[in-house]
């Protein structure tokens, strides 16, 4: 099956939005076992939208539109596929029903402009929408399948996964069998990690293997794709954990795991609890923290320590230390981390202190200067940086390296409680 997508919308075109349903159509028909042949962007203009239409039903077999489904005027895509499909645009029954419905069910009352939704090219089949007013619509065209589905990506994605791929599914000549397994990985050179993947024998069997960097993060994406599913999938684990012990280390999540997760679960194995002192980070390193449900169990309290009075006042650091060492060093770093573990009681302390930039840097102490210390039973270590990059990249890598130390202090702690 050759599949095309059209995305529409002036603001794909004048970089106001990201065209995310563009990779999500990719993703998604891709795992589903088809390959997307090509994609078009083009605004809200009837013409382009026609010609576009045109194109890619002349080389493929199924063509995906989103955008332009809504109540405004510069949402012409009903219109457009009427007219390359010389239809009339009649009031759709189902579609009005799901307007009303939806507006009911939303206590509200359902917009004239609304039901414009409703008006769909004659012998039209609706797609339904489960999480918005605009249902999609597919038609034929010259032998060909044309599905159009609102620009709202969530929206967009549950029609794709409730309605169209189930709908293409059958029509498979070949039944391609895609497996994806990701490793991801924080500390290494992009460089380095293709260097050390090279040793990975990499069986013949269609396994391909794809970098991403999606900063700090190198996501490694190993494909298997062929037709015999077992051989695959035996292929893929086989290289998939050959890699990832060469990696052993530097691998902090696998597949739909992120840092933050990994963390997470560290922190629920071990039983350990956390505070944190930030100072440059801003609260970061907490926001991270608290962003997974259920971290209440063992996170007890972070603090910003921005300024030095507050490093003196809240966590006891002494003005002649902030005075000799400065407050980014890696004396000051210890201080806070030591004060906030024991005011709390929490098992790891850990605390920032860095320059961020773009202002603050010395000679000695350049901005991207940064300090970390990690206070536990077993002492309190530090760790000095020096990241490059603008200001949020600096804040970005340091919030990360602090979650990739927790991680590391975490495994060995958990790796100690295994042998006991
Ligand atoms: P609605 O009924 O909500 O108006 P629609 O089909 O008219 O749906 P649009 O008006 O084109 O959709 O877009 C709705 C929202 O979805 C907008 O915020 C738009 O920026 C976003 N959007 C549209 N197309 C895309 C796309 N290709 N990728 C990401 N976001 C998109």
């Amino acid at each position: 099956v050759n599949i095309t997508t059209l995305s529409i919308g002036d603001e794909l075109l004048y970089g106001e939005t990201v065209d995310s349903n563009a990779a999500q159509l990719g993703e998604r028909l891709y795992l589903a076992g088809f390959k997307v042949q090509r994609h078009f962007t083009v605004g809200d203009n009837e013409q382009d939208i026609m010609e576009a239409i045109e194109i890619l039903t002349e080389r493929s077999d199924v063509v995906i539109v989103t955008g332009g489904l809504g109540p405004t005027i510069d949402d012409i895509t009903a219109r457009a596929a009427a007219k390359i499909t010389s239809r009339r645009l009649i009031l759709n029954d189902e579609a009005l029903t799901h307007l009303q419905q939806f507006s009911e069910k939303l206590g509200k009352e359902l917009h004239p402009a609304n039901e414009k939704q409703a008006l769909l090219p004659a012998k039209s089949t609706v797609i339904p929408n489960p999480l918005g007013t605009a249902c999609g619509f597919a038609l034929t065209h010259k032998g060909r399948f044309l599905f159009f589905l609102p620009g709202v990506p969530r929206e967009m994605v549950r029609m794709l996964d409730d309605t169209v791929i189930p709908f293409i599914l059958p029509r498979r000549k070949q039944k391609t069998v895609i497996l994806t397994k990701v490793l991801k990985v924080f500390g290494l050179e992009e460089a380095a990690v293709g260097a050390l993947l090279q040793e990975v024998a990499l069986p013949d069997a269609g396994i391909t293997t794809a970098f991403c960097v999606a900063y700090p993060e190198i996501l490694i994406k190993f494909r298997a794709e062929g037709t015999n599913g077992a051989e695959l999938t035996e292929a893929l684990d086989k290289t998939w954990a050959a890699a990832k012990q060469l990696l052993r280390g530097y691998v902090f999540a696998e597949d739909g795991e992120t840092m933050d997760s990994t963390v997470a679960a560290l922190f629920r194995a071990t039983g350990m609890t956390l505070a944190l002192a930030e100072s440059c980070t801003g609260g970061m390193v907490a926001a991270r923290i608290t962003d997974i449900p259920g971290s209440s169990a063992y996170f007890l309290e972070g603090v910003v320590t921005y300024s030095n009075s507050a490093k003196e006042r809240t966590l006891l650091v002494p003005a002649t230390l902030l005075a000799e060492k400065g407050a980014v060093s890696a004396e000051v770093a210890k201080a806070m981390a030591r004060e906030m573990r024991r005011r709390t009681g929490s098992d790891i302390a850990l605390a920032i202190t860095g320059i961020a930039g773009p202002d603050g840097g010395t000679p000695g102490k350049p901005v991207g200067t940064l300090f970390l210390a990690l206070a536990d039973s077993a002492g309190c270590q530090t760790k000095r940086y020096t990241f490059h990059g603008n200001r949020s990249e600096i804040r970005l890598m340091t919030s990360f390296t602090a979650m990739d130390w927790l991680r590391r202090r975490l495994s060995s702690i958990q790796g100690e409680m295994t042998v006991q």
